[in-house]
This record gives structure tokens, C-alpha cells and sequence, in this order.
């Protein structure tokens, strides 16, 4: 077992066998619930939908990988509906009257065949190769990242699963996280940029050794090839795990990672990582924060996939000892039914290429051009035009070079919803702190100051923007906070700015019209739950709640990262992502 302390090693059934006691979860509530001349379901009698309810699978969709794979289509459905609704053995064998014993050998058959069949076919060492990653990389993504012909692009990212704590204190130790302060499991995971799971490697311990760096150090470790193969070799499962990159990648591929990856070994790649600000700066270049947008913008599939694997509500939950056992060949199965069954998440790209056309035309910007007017030099060329509110609404009410905004252009300019969800909380807190300036010689520039959130420690940022009257999507940004350099599309603060006008724009008509005292806080603030807004924020919240790192400014899913939403929006000005707490710890 002192084994395991190595980072990365794969933990094996063998050794996790040592708490697999059977536990019985059952309150005698529960028992006396479910009285034994109940009604029993079956299978059987159930249609297309209600299977799917239990099951997350269709009827047919069942029916499919029986006929496929030669298997019991009862056991395949027990499966899916435990993973699905996490029940409990014995609640399953209740309502399915099917002694419980019975149940969990049925699950544990269908584990091992829809891994032998399902998960070879999705996930195998023969299943991928270049032409086929290809295939699943939408051209948007190509465009951007500027692929060579020869080369191929993959997400990588890793994810814990909750589990029950160990019995065995060595286990105890090996999966717990100090960052999650839970036992967990770690699993990685490649993914093309149309989110297909090409491959899962795990399950590692969660110990704080056992990051994304050592991970990958050991999935490319070219040592790991030359070991035997005798059966008692732990490390069996690992080396398959390595095919991947020892088969199918090649020198310049590109690999999209997040911050975790960032001390990896393996240079041979092209590796795409949100750079970090360069030491005694205070924000990223223009090139470098242009670069981060193009990280995050393909980055977020592999968020969106993880996103999407932790829907089965058993991987959400705390798994319990019996299924710990199992947990890499659950997971994996998971993956590739997702590959089996749903759709590519960048199937219809017409929005995103949209976008694309936007970005490519500035990500080779070097410099921000707006950036000089922030210099101290420029203070006397600024001029304070509206100093509360009440002055604002005149001010874009009055001034004729500022382009007509809609939400839709809003959210062509910030080029996606993400960073739209984000100004909303800048511009509900700031509306009524913010000032705004005019540039005395350079048209239709304007500096607004006092752009803060509710949480904010007292940072205030400043937004420059110049506009081209007949052209809105022609608009120009320059921000003091971190990533404000870039050109690709405006940070939140910015956005914030532009959100304000349109709400001004939209409202003072019907303000105009009520004719009464009105709260123009108020009604502006209203703007934001109109029903335009809340699809586009559904549509987010569809793709899950993301939360932004206060210091590397990356985004993160809370269940990719084993956190609780609800805990990162409290503190969400101040929230450190794992990675950047990590290196605060070692400093
Ligand atoms: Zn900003
Ligand atoms: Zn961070
Ligand atoms: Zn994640």
C-alpha cells in the first residue's frame, strides 16, 4: 500500500478491495415504506419515457445496446437507472421486486459488459486515431487555433469523484483532498474540441501529489512502456491508459489545458495554456489576455463534458464503498454512453463561427490602442460629463455618436454569453457609483470609473471605450483590470458599460411614458430579469454556472473542481481556483 504514495499510480481493484465490506444503506424507514404487497414495477410495462426517467436512457436506447452486445436488456436498465437516480440496492430491489442480492449482481454483470463492449467501442485504444480526432474538431476550432494540416487538438482536464471515506486508513489518506476536504478520486479525461470523450484515465488518489502535472508526467513517461507485463504489475491499468499518448499524438499537436497543467514535462506538444500575468505587471499584454480568451473559448468543452458526466447523479453524489470498487469502469461506461447517445456539443456551429470571424480579426493585436489614454498623462484631456445616474441617463440619452446596442449584439461583441453573465453582477452593483469622462481631443471616447461588484475588497475598475456611431460592433475597449488588454472582445467591466447604455437606450422611452416618479435605478435593474436576458442566461445556466478565478481569471465548473456554488458565489470576488490557492499555499 506505501505504494500508492507514488503520485499517479493507478489504484487498482485489488487494493481497493480491502473496504469493500458490504454495508447495508437502508433506514427502517425506508423499510417500512415499502410494504411487500406493493405493487412492483417491471421493466417490461414501462414505455419509451418513463424508462428514460429511471434509466436516463430511452427504451429503445436500452433495447439498442442489448441487441448490439448480446446483453440482458433488464440489467443493462438496472444499471442506468442506479447510476441515474443513485438509489440505494435495496430501494431498487423494492421497486422492482428483485431481491436486493440479486440487484447488485446484476448491476456488477452489466458494469463488466457494457465496459468489455460499450467502452472498447467508444473509448478503445483502436477506436481513435488522428483522422478520427479530426473529425470531431469543429472547423471554428481549426480556424482559431490556426491547426496545421498534420496536427490534431484535444482538451485534457482531470475531475473528482466524492466517496465514501475508506475504512482502511491508508486509503483514507491516499484519497483525501485537501482541497475538496472530502475522499476522493481523481479521474482525466481527453476530449475532442466537439466534447466526445476520447479517453479516461484513472482512478488516482486525491491527494494533493496526484495534480494534473504528475498526471500527465506519467501518462507520457515513455518508462512506463518498458514495463512488463506480469500480472501482478499495479500499474496494469496505467499503461494502457498511456496508448493514447504514445500512439496517436504527435510532436505539435496542440493540447488545450487549464493552469494545472502548466509545470508539465512534455514539451514535444503544443501546449495552450491561460498564461498567467509576467512578474512586477499588473495585467496581462494584450497578446497574452487575447491568447487566455482563446483558451477559455475552446477550454470550456471540456468543462461542458465533465460537466455533462457528473448528470448521472451517482458520480455526483458520494459513492458508496461497493461501487468505489468499480468506480473506473462506471465512469468510463458513463462516458461512452454519453458518446453513444448524445449529440456532439458543437454540432450547430453557426453562432460560434460567427464569433470566430470577430476574434481572428484581433488576435494578433499586439497592443490595445486605447491603452495609452488610462496614462496619468492624459488626466487633463479627461472630462467629467456625468457624475450620478441621473446625469448618465442624460448623457446617452443626449449623445448621438453612441451606437444602438441590442442584447443579441451585446452578445456578438462579448463573443459568447459568458462574459455577459459575469457584467450583470458589475453593472447591478456599480450603477450607481459610476462616473463618466469624455476625452477632450480623441471622438467619441469615453472613460467610466467606479465599475465595482457587491463582494469586491474595495476595487474599483475604469473602462475606456470609443465608439463608431453607425457600427456597434466596431466598439472599442481598454479596461484596468487584468485581462481589460485584450482585443478579441470587451472583459465584464466593459460590457458592464455597454449593457448600461442599452438599458438606457431601451427604457427611457417607456420611462418617459409612465410619466410618474420613477426609480431609474429600479427600471434599469428590471431590464435584467426581462425575458430576453433570462435566455440568455438559462442558456448558461443550461451549460452550467461557471464560476471565474479572482487571480488566473480561468473559469471553472464548482462540480469539475469539487466545490459548492453556492460557497464560491459568497466570496466570489476573493475566490481563488484550486491552482492559484495551491501556489499561494507554497509561496
Ligand atoms: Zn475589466
Ligand atoms: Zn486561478
Ligand atoms: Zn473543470
Amino acid at each position: 500500500l506505501t505504494e500508492l504514495f507514488i503520485p499517479t499510480k493507478s489504484i487498482t481493484n485489488e487494493q481497493l478491495s480491502t473496504y469493500c465490506e458490504t454495508l447495508s444503506y437502508i433506514t427502517t424507514d425506508f423499510k417500512h415504506a415499502l410494504h411487500s404487497d406493493n405493487h412492483r414495477l417491471s421493466y417490461d410495462l414501462l414505455n419509451n419515457e418513463q424508462c428514460k426517467s429511471f434509466s436516463g436512457l430511452t427504451k429503445h436506447q436500452i433495447q439498442q445496446l442489448a441487441t448490439e452486445y448480446n446483453l440482458n436488456e433488464e440489467n443493462i436498465f438496472l444499471f442506468y437507472t442506479k447510476c441515474n437516480t443513485d438509489n440505494s440496492d435495496f430501494l431498487l430491489s423494492q421497486v422492482f421486486g428483485i431481491p436486493d442480492t440479486s440487484i447488485s449482481r446484476h448491476i456488477n454483470q452489466s458494469i463488466e459488459d457494457l465496459f468489455n463492449n460499450l467502452v472498447t467501442d467508444q473509448m478503445g485504444p483502436t477506436t481513435w486515431d488522428r483522422k478520427n480526432i479530426d473529425m470531431h474538431t469543429p472547423m471554428f476550432a481549426k480556424e482559431l487555433l490556426q491547426v496545421n494540416v498534420q496536427n490534431i487538438v484535444i482538451c485534457m482536464d482531470s475531475f473528482p469523484i466524492y466517496i465514501e471515506k475508506p475504512g482502511d486508513f491508508t486509503l483514507q489518506k491516499l484519497t483525501w483532498s485537501s482541497q475538496t476536504l472530502r475522499n476522493c478520486i481523481k479521474f482525466h479525461c481527453i476530449t475532442t474540441l466537439d466534447g466526445t470523450f476520447v479517453g479516461i484515465q484513472g482512478g488516482y488518489g486525491a491527494t494533493g501529489h496526484n495534480n494534473e502535472e504528475s498526471i500527465i508526467n506519467s501518462l507520457t513517461n515513455d518508462k512506463y512502456a518498458i514495463d512488463n507485463d506480469d500480472d501482478d504489475n499495479i500499474y496494469h491499468n496505467h499503461m494502457a491508459q498511456t496508448l493514447f499518448f504514445k500512439k496517436i499524438l504527435k510532436n505539435n499537436d496542440i493540447l488545450i489545458l487549464d493552469r494545472g497543467y502548466t509545470r508539465m514535462n512534455k514539451r514535444q506538444y503544443q501546449i495552450k495554456i491561460p498564461p498567467s500575468i509576467d512578474k512586477g505587471k499588473t495585467q496581462l499584454s494584450t497578446k497574452q489576455a487575447n491568447e487566455s480568451r482563446l483558451v477559455t473559448f475552446h477550454r470550456n468543452v471540456v468543462e461542458r463534458a465533465i460537466g455533462r458526466l457528473k448528470k448521472w447523479k451517482l458520480l455526483k453524489n458520494r459513492v458508496v464503498h461497493q461501487y468505489v470498487v468499480k468506480l473506473d469502469k462506471i465512469v468510463s461506461t458513463l462516458a461512452s454512453t454519453i458518446n453513444k447517445f448524445d449529440e456532439p456539443l458543437y454540432k450547430n456551429f453557426s453562432k460560434k463561427n460567427k464569433h470566430v470571424k470577430l476574434i481572428l480579426e484581433h488576435i494578433n493585436d499586439s497592443e490595445n490602442e486605447l491603452k495609452y489614454l488610462m496614462d496619468k498623462n492624459q488626466n487633463n484631456y479627461w472630462q467629467l460629463t456625468a457624475k450620478n445616474l441621473e446625469e448618465i441617463i442624460d448623457f446617452v440619452t443626449n449623445t448621438n455618436y453612441l451606437p444602438k446596442y441590442t442584447p443579441s449584439k451585446i452578445e456578438s461583441i462579448s463573443t459568447g454569453c459568458y462574459a455577459m453573465k459575469l457584467s450583470k453582477r458589475y453593472f447591478t452593483n456599480s450603477i450607481d457609483h459610476m462616473k463618466i469622462y469624455e476625452h477632450q481631443s480623441i471622438e467619441n471616447c469615453i472613460k467610466v470609473v467606479g465599475i465595482n461588484s457587491r463582494f469586491s475588497s474595495g476595487i474599483k475598475h475604469c473602462s475606456i471605450l470609443k465608439f463608431y456611431p453607425r457600427k456597434p460592433e466596431d466598439t472599442k475597449f481598454y479596461c484596468s483590470c487584468k485581462s481589460g488588454a485584450r482585443t478579441t472582445n470587451p472583459c465584464a467591466h466593459a460590457l458592464s458599460v455597454l449593457m448600461l447604455i442599452q438599458s438606457i437606450q431601451k427604457e427611457l422611452p417607456h420611462l418617459k411614458l409612465a410619466k410618474t416618479t420613477i426609480d431609474y435605478s429600479d427600471a434599469i435593474k428590471n431590464e435584467y430579469s426581462s425575458s430576453h436576458y433570462q435566455a440568455i442566461y438559462n442558456n448558461i445556466i443550461d451549460c452550467e454556472w461557471i464560476a471565474k478565478c479572482w487571480t488566473c481569471h480561468e473559469l471553472y465548473h464548482p462540480s469539475c473542481i469539487g466545490q459548492d456554488q453556492e460557497k464560491i458565489d459568497a466570496i466570489i470576488d476573493k475566490w481563488k481556483c484550486p491552482y492559484c490557492q495551491e501556489d499561494d499555499d507554497n509561496k
